[in-house]
């Protein structure tokens, strides 16, 4: 369905005659816009986090089906024509991408994107800041688990605590218009620490989301009981730091926002115990070019090939507008349906199809 653009004060009416009638807004069969767009630039990783990399042996996308710059770029275009406004870049880890401010730089050119940012784990951003944002960069989320550096180790399997600190200082320094620090929370784990992280954003004047452990693919551990839901966290937080109100904001973006009594606000997203697909923008491209319109979603539309083929603009948005028209999936909320919770994909099908792994789609 195409939606004229609306009057001033009017919301925009979803027709059906599947025409384009203004290019600029695009919705899916439950009436959500294609607006954010969450770009892999590569599916390798220098952390094995233990709730998204956990098994010992990955296997890799080859090199010579990842998209080039230019390729994305081209991507890139049709989909800002078709209403994409944000774009966030991820991975696997995207600073290992070669160059990757030369990336950034030709999507902070086009005019059509007012919202650029970038989740990492942080560990090269010392070296990488400055240049990010020199190059374009809007904002950053990095990711922190714990503040303690051993727990880090057995997190990750990597001794790189350090250099996430100084990488989330050099960001501050750098100067983006926001920087984030997400923390996933696993009982038993880390949720002992729900408190010090908020005492490190209030330290460092920037916000900490905590995300649920989700029951993606790659989430080969995941089990209900090491879940620790938006409830539970507000609960232990309230015990803390006394009264906590929501901040009342209308928005799509995942994390719903509190503050604490003396101002201090953070997030919570709740994708497992309360998802919020209804509202949900977002669709992933994979760094070799696989459009996906769910974060569960099993399969996704080949944009490489055509795009390779030398396929028109016209033709490719003709694709992605169908996929997009045709999109229905809830698949958070049809996780939370399910009886039984487990980890979504076998580790044999993962290895068959390693693009149902989080580290490939980008989270
Ligand atoms: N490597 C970068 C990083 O860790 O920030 C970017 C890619 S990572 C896949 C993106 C986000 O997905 C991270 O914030 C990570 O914590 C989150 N993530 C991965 N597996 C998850 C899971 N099972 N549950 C919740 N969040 C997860
Ligand atoms: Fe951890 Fe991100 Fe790497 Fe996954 S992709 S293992 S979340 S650093
Ligand atoms: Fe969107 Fe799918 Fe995540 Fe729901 S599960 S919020 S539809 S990406």
């Amino acid at each position: 369905m195409m939606a004229a653009n609306p009057k001033e004060g009017q919301s925009p009416q979803p027709v059906n005659h599947g025409i384009i009638t203004n290019p600029m807004r695009v919705v899916d069969a439950l009436d959500r816009p294609l607006a954010a767009l969450r770009l892999s630039v590569t599916d390798r990783c220098n952390l094995r986090c233990h709730y998204c990399m956990p098994e010992a042996e990955y296997v890799w996308l080859p090199r010579q089906s990842i998209l080039t710059f230019e390729e994305t770029s081209r991507l890139v275009d049709v989909f800002t024509d078709l209403g994409v406004d944000k774009i966030r870049l991820t991975g696997g880890e995207p600073l290992l991408r070669q160059d990757l401010q030369a990336l950034v730089e030709l999507l902070a050119s086009k005019a059509a994107l007012r919202d650029l940012a970038l989740t990492t784990n942080g560990i090269l951003l010392s070296n990488h800041a400055r240049a990010l944002r020199a190059a374009g960069l809007h904002r950053i989320t990095i990711s922190l688990d714990t503040l303690k550096p051993e727990r880090f180790v057995k997190l990750t399997r990597f001794d790189s605590h350090r250099a996430v600190l100084t990488g989330i200082d050099a960001a501050i320094e750098a100067g983006f218009d926001s920087v984030k620090v997400d923390t996933v929370v696993m009982r038993d784990v880390n949720a002992d620490e729900l408190p010090s992280l908020i005492d490190y954003s209030r330290r460092q004047r920037i916000e900490v989301r905590f995300i649920e452990y989700m029951d993606v693919g790659g989430a080969t551990q995941w089990s209900a009981d090491a879940v620790v839901s938006r409830q539970e966290m507000l609960s232990i937080l309230s015990e803390r730091y006394g009264p906590i109100t929501p901040v009342n904001e209308q928005t799509s973006a995942p994390a719903d926002r509190f503050t604490l009594s003396d101002g201090t606000t953070f997030g919570i997203i709740s994708s497992t115990t309360e998802p919020f697909c209804r509202s949900c923008d977002r669709s992933r491209l994979t760094a070799d070019g696989l459009w996906y319109l769910c974060l569960y979603a099993q399969t996704g539309l080949d944009l490489r090939k055509p795009l390779r083929e030398g396929a028109s603009i016209e033709n490719l948005r003709d694709q992605i507008v169908s996929a997009w028209q045709a999109r229905a999936d809830r698949g958070a909320e049809a996780r939370l349906a399910a009886n039984q919770r487990a980890p979504l994909i076998p580790v044999r099908r993962l290895r068959e199809e390693p693009h149902l792994e989080m580290h490939t789609r980008g989270g």
